[in-house]
């Protein structure tokens, strides 16, 4: 009996996120339906984006936990919006990535209004606009994360497209399992893509290109917000951006 509230969490934690390959999962967040997701290792998950408030963060740390009986080693960051970013201080000691200039892009105050913009209670925001980690480590154009057992993940710099500093984290596929792209908001399948006062529109189209060379046609394409996809809506939705934006 004594254990019964913890196996229903667990039932619970595990209901949440979504298995896309072996070792690899993700959970659509509440409130903004922003995109986390978990690659693990043998020594270590990287974890990509870490919610919209320090709690959706620390709820994502445990869950990892929980899902994988393992730390969260590295983060890695889509791009500098709130509802991606504002989680990271609940990954203490994990090791976090982002696209070369992300670090200086990251103003807590423009992230703080953005949030309560977006309907963040006002505390809440100012909490996780004072504790914003900035990434340590960046990536000018390509790197990679040794995360054990032969786990090796890519972590891509698009430049400016849907943000100032957008970053791709590609899982290879594996002995049959699908590659996994995480593509943070480059790709949005609940609504139509945002492109706001720092979005490329003219460079999206490319980056989506790159997107689809480096996942293939096989790949599954997990979006910033809403259901993973495959390489056929990237596609239309690359075309649908360069007719919206004039870009061939
Ligand atoms: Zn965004």
């Amino acid at each position: 009996m004594t254990n019964h509230g913890g196996e229903r969490q667990e039932q619970h934690t595990g209901a949440r996120w979504e298995r896309l390959a072996p070792g690899v999962a993700r959970r659509r967040l509440p409130g903004w339906d922003a995109t986390t997701g978990a690659v693990a290792g043998e020594a270590g998950v990287l974890v990509v984006d870490t919610g919209a408030t320090l709690g959706e963060g620390a709820e994502i740390e445990r869950e990892v936990r929980e899902l994988f009986g393992l730390p969260v080693t590295h983060i890695a960051l889509t791009h500098g919006h709130f509802d991606h970013v504002f989680g990271t201080a609940a990954f203490a000691g994990a090791a976090v990535w982002g696209a070369a200039g992300l670090a200086a892009g990251l103003v807590p105050a423009e992230l703080r209004e953005d949030a309560v913009r977006y309907g963040m209670d006002a505390r809440d925001a100012a909490g996780a606009a004072a504790g914003l980690v900035a990434p340590g480590h960046e990536v000018a154009d390509e790197a990679e994360l040794d995360l054990g057992g032969g786990r090796r993940v890519r972590l891509i710099a698009l430049g400016a497209a849907h943000s100032g500093h957008d970053l791709a984290v590609l899982v290879p596929g594996d002995g049959g399992a699908p590659a996994v792209v995480f593509c943070g908001d480059l790709v949005e399948e609940s609504g139509e893509p945002q492109a706001g006062p720092d979005a490329a529109p003219a460079a999206w189209p490319a980056a989506l290109d790159r997107l689809l060379a480096l996942g293939g046609d096989d790949a599954v394409y997990v979006p910033g917000h809403g259901a993973a996809v495959d390489a056929r809506f990237v596609r239309e939705q690359r075309n649908a951006l360069a007719r919206r934006f004039g870009v061939s």
